[in-house]
This record gives C-alpha cells, sequence and structure tokens, in this order.
C-alpha cells in the first residue's frame, strides 16, 4: 500500500508543478505584458440573419509575445482573474475597444462588443469608467455592447444593481454571453435590463435541417427572449446549415467561422471599408 501511495504521489505532482508554475509564469509575464503593451484586440464580425448586413464585432484580447508568439485568453483571462490582475488588464480592453470603436464609426454603423469578468463588474464605478471612455473617444453609448454572463445576473450585491441602471441610463447595451450554460434561474433575467442573449455555441454545433430535436435549446431560448423582448445572437456559426437553421428560429443575428473569423483590427477596418463601399 505504501508503494502505491508513493507511486499516486510522484504521478501528481509534477503535474502540479508544471501547473503552478505555468500561473506563476502567466502571472509575472502578464504584468510585463500589460506595461509594455503587449495585448492587442481581435475583432470578429457580426451579422444580422436577415440580409447578413454586417452590425458589429466581438473585441476578443490576445498576447503578442515579444517573438511574435500569439497567447490566448483562454490561457490567461482566468490567470489574470484569480490575481487581480484583471482589473487594469479589463480597463485596457474597454479603453481600446472605445479607441478602435471610433475610427472604424467614420466608415460604417457599428457596435462593438466587450467582454467583461464578473470581476469587473463586482469592482463599484464600472458605468464611471465606461461613461469616460465613451466621452474620451466620442462614441455613442449605443456604439458599445457590454457582454457578461449569466453568473453576474445572480450577484445580489447593490454594486452589481447599480451599475446596470448607471448602465441603462446611459444607453449601453448588455448582453448576456454563453447564455444557458450556467446556472442561472431565468428569473433573474428580469432582474436587469438585458437587451441581447448570446446563444452559446454548443446549442448551434449540433443543429440539422430536418431535425427539430437538434435545435430545441436554440428555439427555447429565441422564443423565450422575444417574449422579454430581447435580441438573440448566435455564436460559433460554422456552416449554411446551422444558418439556415437559425434563421428559420427567428434568431436575429450571428458570428462565426462561417462569416468571418476573429482578426487584427488592420484587417477587420479593411473589412469594414469594403462592406462600406459594397
Ligand atoms: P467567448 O466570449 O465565448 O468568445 C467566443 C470564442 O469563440 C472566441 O475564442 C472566438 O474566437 C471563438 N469562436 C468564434 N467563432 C467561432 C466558431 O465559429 N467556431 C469555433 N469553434 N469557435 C469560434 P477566443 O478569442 O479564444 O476567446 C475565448 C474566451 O476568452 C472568450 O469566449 C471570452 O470568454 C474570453 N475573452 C476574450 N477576450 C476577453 C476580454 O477582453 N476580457 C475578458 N474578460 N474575457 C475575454
Ligand atoms: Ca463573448
Ligand atoms: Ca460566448
Ligand atoms: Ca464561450
Amino acid at each position: 500500500a505504501k508503494e502505491a501511495g508513493r507511486a499516486t504521489y510522484q504521478f501528481f505532482t509534477p503535474e502540479l508543478n508544471r501547473r503552478a508554475s505555468d500561473r506563476m509564469w502567466t502571472e509575472s509575464n502578464l504584468r510585463r505584458a500589460l506595461a509594455n503593451n503587449e495585448l492587442e484586440l481581435h475583432f470578429q464580425p457580426q451579422f444580422s440573419m436577415e440580409g447578413r448586413r454586417l452590425i458589429g464585432a466581438e473585441a476578443l484580447v490576445r498576447w503578442r509575445q515579444p517573438d511574435g508568439t500569439l497567447i490566448m485568453p483562454g490561457q490567461f483571462i482566468p490567470v489574470a482573474e484569480d490575481t487581480g490582475l484583471i482589473l487594469p488588464l479589463g480597463d485596457w480592453v474597454l479603453g481600446e475597444a472605445c479607441r478602435r470603436a471610433a475610427e472604424l464609426l467614420r466608415h460604417h454603423d457599428l457596435l462593438i462588443a466587450v467582454n467583461l469578468s464578473a470581476v469587473q463588474v463586482r469592482r463599484p464605478g464600472l458605468a464611471e469608467r465606461v461613461a469616460g471612455w465613451l466621452s474620451a473617444y466620442g462614441i455613442p453609448a449605443s456604439a458599445l455592447e457590454l457582454e457578461v454572463t449569466e453568473s453576474v445576473l445572480m450577484d445580489e450585491s447593490d454594486v452589481v444593481s447599480e451599475t446596470f441602471s448607471r448602465l441603462r441610463e446611459l444607453g449601453v447595451p448588455v448582453a448576456i454571453d454563453d447564455f444557458g450554460t450556467g446556472y442561472s434561474s431565468l428569473a433573474y433575467l428580469k432582474r436587469f435590463r438585458v437587451d441581447k442573449l448570446k446563444i452559446d455555441r454548443s446549442f448551434v454545433s449540433g443543429l440539422r435541417a430536418g431535425n427539430p430535436d437538434s435545435g430545441a435549446i436554440a428555439e427555447a431560448i429565441i422564443g423565450m427572449a422575444r417574449s422579454l423582448r430581447m435580441q438573440t445572437l448566435a455564436e460559433g456559426v460554422e456552416t449554411e446549415e446551422q444558418y439556415g437553421c437559425l434563421a428559420e428560429m427567428g434568431c436575429d443575428q450571428c458570428q462565426g467561422y462561417l462569416l468571418g473569423r476573429p482578426m487584427p483590427y488592420e484587417d477587420f477596418l479593411e473589412f469594414v471599408r469594403r462592406d462600406a463601399a459594397a
């Protein structure tokens, strides 16, 4: 038994050590990344289902290493959340998104969606910081959308409800990201004004024409959103078949590899200019 215990110990320790040192590496280098401007925003276009009109983009953060390697957010956002670095990182994302939006709006009517971590929404003063960026770059509140996850709706704190009402006064739209994957009760949807539900990719990937069961959840979300007067945007649309199913269900908007991958700002600007000229 002693031998077996030791074997288990030896099996797990290197793995735990590796994860701990990955996190330490990420934490110390992320501080440098923020100071040295190594973060960049990529933009994934969003479209209306009807007419496939370009309506905006989701801003997605990436970390460009000094050697050119790109690190995806899944590898550093969780560490940033645990260490508190998400607050300065999130502020940078908001400011950068507004700066880019100001230029893009000169070419096209657009909405830029920004992801917020729950930690950012729980910190007092988010609405004031957002208002500051909007006026600093001279963009209308309706051109910026904030994406939060369901868990934020369940937060009972005064800070969160005050932030939601201040955002509402400002006119900044709010979307619920990855809708249907969290633990929130539908009752929470009525606590705050929410403008849009983003249907998670997991409810889109299995859609099959002629198979109503495959779309049961997406359809339920779309129906509920309509009765609560919210818009719906389907994420991760990769095929025409998925697009067709969602269009038939009355989904309002979509994004996904079918119509556009996340791209660096310069490429998105070009994309927007071509669309405006067409
Ligand atoms: P998310 O908000 O759900 O973003 C959608 C993710 O799906 C993005 O991954 C995007 O590149 C990917 N995606 C888009 N279309 C398709 C598709 O058709 N098929 C497939 N398979 N994937 C698609 P990404 O850029 O790696 O971002 C991962 C997550 O990191 C995001 O998930 C979001 O939760 C988080 N994130 C990204 N940027 C920020 C940020 O600025 N702040 C915060 N707090 N989180 C961020
Ligand atoms: Ca998102
Ligand atoms: Ca999402
Ligand atoms: Ca997601």
